[in-house]
């Protein structure tokens, strides 16, 4: 197979308007022929949708939940990235591209990143029409505050509810759409595979997650928007029902999978506190706007706080170790997230740790409050404040927040071309489901930036120049063979599951990937680590098939069932992110090999070998997939050992 990422020609500033000039258009008359399928209803496919529908096109966007307000979406929580300038502290697109190849350690495509940066002030314009209420300052302009991997000032956010405000105003424009009839909503309904008629994504075929029943769908198109796999650690800070099947179902069915293995761990999150916790919870980066991040700068005053024998608070000033800040200087507390949490993983190792657990590093406010008043700290993060006590039962005003790093965000995922467009003809992906933006390592305060680009502003470009040439398929009906086909294997899947009937839980069996995946395709990888996880990520799967236990039955609600077929893929997805960390022979951002680091315990990329995205074909079952490499070419951008000293 050979990978087109169909990369304009031209000037990197004018590649986005050069394919909008010549692209293909489809009439409006042709437009309400046209059926288009988006699955998800988070910030990517929700934009998408309401963005097709005002078009013209017939839409049906599918989602897991009860309403599209409920998707993971909604979570996030510190803000949106766009160039505007406002501070008018040197931003500019190019400075926003730039910062993102760097975040990412020079593993993302340019042009793809530069057309980001490029529409991210065209979000803010139209996130502000819809009545988002961005943060304002005192003479009522938009606000800014800084995220990771930036010396500017450019995240737009409303408090520490970002990804809310964002959702409903995406619900809204959907709802507009659905009230006048170009968006047809199905809630509850899980996309349990896809449909391709003579070589094209033409359908899918879902689960009534109410009723247990399927159904079929066409399409003329497919859009892929269901998120990120990050739950495959089962610890994660995703929410409990964020899955990866639907990727890893159009990746058996020849989509490839880019860069499985590039998954963020982020620094500030609330450290895992026993062995029954079944969900992680962030604390924004934005935080470490004011927060200022410690651990003692003595071994016996950890160990006494981890005994509880003493307070944080009664630690001296001279006796902390604000490591970022001493590390470094130039990025101080901000420094990128892949940076920050191995910078917490090798103080805690080395028995600076805080917290029963010694896991823990802390995140004080004390001196932002001192410069600014408590009301001030309230009022940008009053939420976060009052979450964080409700879990821990500690006043964070009061008393230094205790954070460890935690599986976050993954920047892999299904693999697509410059028009988001997959391998398979008319099989689209967007937002965390594709690979496409972030390279290695995301910044922050990016995701919500890219779901809302693909959706509002790429894809309604890119899925008509696809469609421009579909005008003459007539709908297909939905008993046509392949559909049938389809259904009947699902049916199959379902019923094999169903009959194992065997003694443990499916929770238990996704604890246990989870720790091996944490444990060896996690923070730190090793060879031997990465093939030891092959082999038991196998075994568990064996295993799973034999004894999992699944109540109820397959034409009902049957939560279990739901959680099994995403299990089932996850027992999958995990091996392959793990072969994909093991043929990458380098270290670079959130993918740290440690036999390749640097004096300093920085990591260590191989440019000459390894500039390239790892696109993995499915080959069959038991069979090895087969590695495909897209090269990354840098004609724009210099390419350096990150530096944040
Ligand atoms: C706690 C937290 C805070 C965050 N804060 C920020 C932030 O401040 N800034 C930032 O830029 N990013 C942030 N992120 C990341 C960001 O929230 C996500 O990357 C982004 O919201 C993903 O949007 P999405 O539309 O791609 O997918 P999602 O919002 O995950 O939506 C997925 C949709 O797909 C549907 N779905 C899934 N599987 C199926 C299926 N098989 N069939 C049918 N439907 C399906 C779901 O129902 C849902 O509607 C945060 C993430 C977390 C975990």
């Amino acid at each position: 197979m050979k990978l087109d990422s169909k990369i304009p020609e031209g000037p990197l500033a004018e590649k986005w308007t050069n394919y909008k000039a010549d692209q293909d258009l489809v009439n409006p008359a042709n437009k309400r022929k046209i059926d288009i399928i988006v699955v998800g209803t988070g910030l990517a496919g929700a934009a998408a949708a309401a963005s097709l529908g005002e078009l013209g096109f017939n839409v049906k966007i599918f989602c897991i939940q009860d309403s599209p307000r409920r998707a993971h979406s909604i979570a996030a929580q510190g803000g949106i990235n766009a160039a505007k300038n406002y501070p008018n502290d040197g931003d500019s697109i190019f400075r926003l591209f730039y910062d993102t190849v760097k975040g990412g350690d020079y593993r993302a495509r340019e042009a793809n990143v530069y057309r980001l940066a490029e529409v991210s002030n065209t979000i803010i314009d139209q996130c502000v029409a819809q009545g988002v209420p961005f943060a304002r300052d005192y003479g009522g302009l938009l606000d800014n505050r800084s995220f990771g991997g930036a010396l500017v000032s450019r995240t737009f956010y409303a408090r520490g509810q970002t990804g809310q405000q964002l959702l409903l105003g995406a619900y809204g424009a959907l709802s507009k759409e659905i009230h006048k009839g170009s968006v047809e909503l199905l809630t509850r309904q899980e996309m349990m595979d896809l449909v391709i008629i003579d070589g094209k994504a033409r359908g899918i075929v879902t689960r009534n997650l109410v009723s247990g029943e399927l159904e079929k769908h066409f399409g003329h198109a497919v859009v892929i928007a269901t998120g990120g796999y990050g739950n495959v650690f089962f610890l994660s800070t995703n929410a409990m029902n964020s899955n990866g099947s639907a990727a890893w179902q159009v990746y058996k069915k020849g989509a490839l999978f880019g860069n499985p293995n590039f998954t963020q761990i982020h620094p500030t999150c609330i450290p895992v506190h026993g062995d029954y916790q079944s969900k992680l919870t962030l604390m924004s980066e934005s935080l470490r706007n004011d927060g200022r991040i410690w651990v003692p700068k003595n071994k016996d005053d950890a160990k006494k706080i981890q005994k509880g024998e003493i307070k944080p608070t009664e630690i001296k000033e001279e006796d902390r170790d604000y490591y970022l800040e001493r590390r470094y200087p130039a990025f101080g507390n901000l420094v990128p997230r892949d940076v920050a949490s191995r910078a917490a993983k090798e103080r805690c190792d080395a028995g600076y740790g805080v917290g029963t657990t010694g896991l823990a590093v802390y995140l004080d406010f004390k001196d932002a409050i001192n410069r600014l008043g408590k009301h001030v700290i309230e009022s940008r993060y009053g939420n976060l404040f009052q979450m964080y006590e409700k879990i821990v039962d500690e006043n964070p005003y009061e008393t230094p927040m205790m954070i460890y790093p935690a599986i976050h965000y993954t920047m892999g995922g299904i693999w697509v071309d410059y028009e988001l467009q997959t391998t398979i003809p008319g099989l689209f992906a967007a937002g965390e489901a594709n690979f496409s933006d972030h390279g290695a390592n995301r910044l922050g305060a990016s995701a919500l930036m890219q779901g809302l680009s693909d959706g509002y502003f790429v894809l309604p470009y890119t899925l008509q120049n696809y469609l421009a040439d579909q005008i003459q398929v007539a709908r297909i009906p939905t008993d046509h063979p392949e559909f049938e086909k389809t259904e009947k294997e699902v049916k199959e899947r379902m019923e094999k599951l169903m009959s194992i009937q065997g003694s443990k839980t499916v929770d238990s069996f996704h604890r246990r990937l989870g720790l091996i995946m944490w444990d060896h395709v996690g923070m730190a990888r090793t060879k031997e680590g990465l093939e030891k996880a092959i082999g038991m990520i196998k075994e568990l799967r064996t295993e799973f098939w034999k004894d999992v236990r699944i109540p109820g039955k397959t034409n009902e609600l049957n939560v279990e069932l739901e959680k099994a077929l995403r299990v089932a893929d996850f027992l999958e997805l995990g091996e392959l992110m793990a072969r994909d960390a093991l043929d990458r022979k380098e270290s670079c951002g959130g993918h740290f090999r440690e036999e390749y680091q640097t004096p300093e315990g920085e990591a260590m990329r191989d440019d000459e070998n390894f500039t390239y995205v790892s696109a993995w074909e499915y080959k069959g079952e038991g069979q090895e997939p087969e590695l495909h490499k897209e090269p990354l070419k840098y004609e724009n951008i210099e390419v350096k050992q990150r530096n944040y000293k």
